[in-house]
């Protein structure tokens, strides 16, 4: 893709986080070449990939972090969110166990990354709304108690994946510009 080779203004990381198996990977995909997989490979996890983005007649090399499945052992290292700016933390809103682990993402999140990354806290698999267990306005209650933005999202359905990361993008943008 030529868009790759495209000279940028500003080059930003960011970081997907949650736990496993909620969509980090199929999230990226969707964003970076609008791929979606149905089926799960969280030992090959691509170490990031990277979209450019125009913003206001600037183009902005986003460079997105993906685990390579370290998150099922809680192994995430520090060198992840190094540099970060932003953070993308997913749950998925049909298992309420990733939803309560938000708070455990929010304190590693404090503890190793930069205090004022933007977060946008992430209800992915919204195409199930048969077997949901997390309401939408309890995502958006934790996001606002948190200081977080909120979006749900499917990225087998390809709803708000876009919208999601170009929010991130976006602020990130606004507070280093
Ligand atoms: P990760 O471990 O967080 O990176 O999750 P993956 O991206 O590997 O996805 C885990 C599983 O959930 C895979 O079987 C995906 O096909 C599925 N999945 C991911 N996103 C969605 C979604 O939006 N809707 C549905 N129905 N399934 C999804
Ligand atoms: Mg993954």
């Amino acid at each position: 893709d030529d868009s790759y080779e495209e000279e940028c203004d500003y080059l930003f990381k960011a970081v997907l986080i949650g736990d496993s198996a909620v969509g980090k990977s199929n999230l990226l995909s969707r964003f970076s070449n609008d791929e979606f997989r149905l089926d799960s490979k969280p030992t090959i996890g691509v170490e990031f990939a990277y979209r450019n983005v125009k913003i206001a007649d600037k183009i902005i090399k986003a460079q997105i972090w993906d685990t390579a499945g370290q998150e099922r052992f809680r192994a995430i290292t520090s060198s992840y969110y190094r540099g970060a700016l932003g953070a993308l933390l997913v749950y998925d809103i049909t298992r309420r166990a990733t939803f309560d682990n938000v708070k455990k993402w929010l304190r590693e999140l404090r503890e190793f990354g930069n205090l004022d990354m933007v977060v946008v806290l992430v209800g992915n698999k919204c195409d199930l709304g048969q077997s949901r267990e997390v309401d939408e306005e309890e995502g958006k209650n934790l996001a606002e108690s948190e200081g977080l933005c909120f979006m749900e999202t499917s990225a087998l359905e390809n709803l708000n994946v876009e919208a999601a990361f170009l929010q991130m993008i976006g602020k990130i943008h606004e507070i280093t510009s």
